[in-house]
């Protein structure tokens, strides 16, 4: 990502992380900066209170505060970034790993939902294992319900990437475990993901995955798109993509609540 200060390119490609983010953002709130993103060029513009504009040289640029909507108050959503640690889940034609797509698509979602006045909870917030890195595949599942459970959320929802043998499978699904709230949430996340998306529909579905099973709330589990798949593996990988399923998660829990 590069940084864009007053029309001036900072010479540096930092990596992107939740941190720098808020950092930027915290900054834009106490020093009045302006922040736009263009996440399709990994470019972040910051203009001072005092930059003027070129085309607009009488006056500077105008400060835009950011819009804080209360709508999601009191829900408590947690969110579940698939595999983690020493577990990458699938991995891409290029390399790229499942688990770090999940979490970024999950602490961005997480910035959405706080925003908007939710309390979230995730199980992992950093690239690491929710249990003992030596646990077993069940008792890490068996932390992830854990938390889930111990926050008392309203919404559980687990991020994921589908991945199939040869590189054809494309597509997006969103499980549930057949209470019809979550057969509710799937539904309108489903729509969401595939309208903004624009990837193949394989409809929200029952499936038997361990953290939508045990977890008692509301519960889903997405599989956003195929990482075994070229393009969606870009897909899954880029700032844009990531930023077009968090916003499409995000709004279909505002469908959910009607807010
Ligand atoms: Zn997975």
């Amino acid at each position: 990502m590069r940084i864009v200060i007053d029309g001036q390119k900072v010479p540096v490609n930092v990596r992107v992380s939740r941190d720098l983010l808020m950092t930027l953002k915290a900054m834009s709130q106490t020093l009045h900066w302006r922040i736009t993103y263009d996440t399709a060029n990994e470019l972040v513009y910051i203009y001072s209170p005092n930059y003027v504009m070129p085309g607009s040289l009488d006056r500077p640029a105008p400060v835009i505060e950011e819009p804080a909507s209360q709508r999601l108050l009191g829900k408590i959503i947690c969110l579940d970034a698939g595999h983690g640690g020493n577990d990458p889940g699938a991995i891409g034609p290029s390399g790229t790993m499942e688990k770090d797509n999940t979490l970024a698509i999950t602490l961005l979602l997480r910035d959405m939902l706080e925003n908007n006045g939710a309390t979230v909870v995730l199980t992992r917030d950093s690239d690491r294992n929710v249990s003992l890195p030596d646990a077993s595949a069940g008792e890490e599942l068996a932390a992830r319900v854990e938390i889930a459970k111990d926050s008392n959320a309203d919404i559980f929802i687990s991020i994921h990437n589908d991945s199939f043998t040869g590189n054809t499978a494309v597509g997006t699904t969103t499980f549930h475990y057949g209470d019809p709230q979550s057969i509710k949430l799937a539904a309108l996340v489903q729509k969401n993901l595939v309208t903004e998306l624009g990837t193949k529909d394989h409809s929200s579905r029952f499936a038997s995955f361990y953290v939508i099973r045990y977890t008692k709330m509301t519960a889903i589990l997405i599989q956003a798109a195929f990482i075994s798949n070229p393009e969606e593996e870009v897909l899954l990988s880029s700032i844009d993509g990531r930023t077009k399923i968090a916003e499409s998660i995000f709004q279909g829990i505002v469908n959910y609540y009607k807010v």
